[in-house]
């Protein structure tokens, strides 16, 4: 194709919860156990989505918390955000609450095109939060949600074709 669509979008999330495994288990097709947890990268892959190829420039941020500042780098020229938090951590929901928060002040809106995702759903012994706790606060925000496990390739396909379905809404709304 010659010019797919692009469409940059930013991994964000407490620390730990998965935001690196889940990007690259879904553009490498791979679990990596540990990743060095403070680096920020960025990914391409072209997604297909609905006949169309879309070029997708994924950034995998190093994570934030109460006390983060979010940079332009962040919410300038981003088209959607991937909000992770775990499942087995009630504060890392805590925190995603915080981050939107943070995210819609910096870009001076009352909503972006965003997917909440619950990560780790494979340590279900661990689990501090239901579904229901996240699919509850993706609703009041108007957001898809989503439970995953980096450790299963189709989930983490699942995720960012809800990222494009809610990008490619809000820019062309039905
Ligand atoms: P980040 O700081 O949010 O980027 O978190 P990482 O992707 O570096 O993951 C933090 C730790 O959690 C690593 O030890 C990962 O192997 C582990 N991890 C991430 N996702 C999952 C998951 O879905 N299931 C399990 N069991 N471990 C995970
Ligand atoms: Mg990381």
């Amino acid at each position: 194709m010659a010019n797919p669509k692009s469409r940059t979008i930013v991994v964000c999330g407490a620390p730990a919860v998965g935001k690196s495994s889940l990007t690259i288990q879904f553009v490498e097709n791979h679990f990596v156990d540990s990743y060095y947890p403070t680096i920020q990268s960025a990914y391409n892959k072209v997604i297909r989505f609905r006949g169309q190829e879309i070029a997708a420039e994924i950034i995998d941020t190093a994570g934030q918390d109460e006390h983060s500042i979010l940079s332009s780098t962040h919410t300038v020229g981003i088209h959607g955000y991937v909000l992770v938090y775990s499942i087995t951590s009630r504060q890392s929901l805590e925190l995603a609450k915080l981050i939107r928060e943070k995210i819609l002040n910096f870009k001076g809106t009352d909503s972006v095109p965003m997917v909440l995702v619950g990560n780790k759903t494979d340590l279900h012994m661990q689990r501090q939060l239901t579904p229901e706790d996240g699919r509850d606060l993706a609703s009041k925000w108007g957001c898809s949600w989503i439970e995953a496990s980096a450790k299963l390739h189709e989930t983490t396909t699942r995720i960012f074709d809800l990222m494009i379905a809610e990008i490619e809404k809000s820019i062309n709304p039905d």
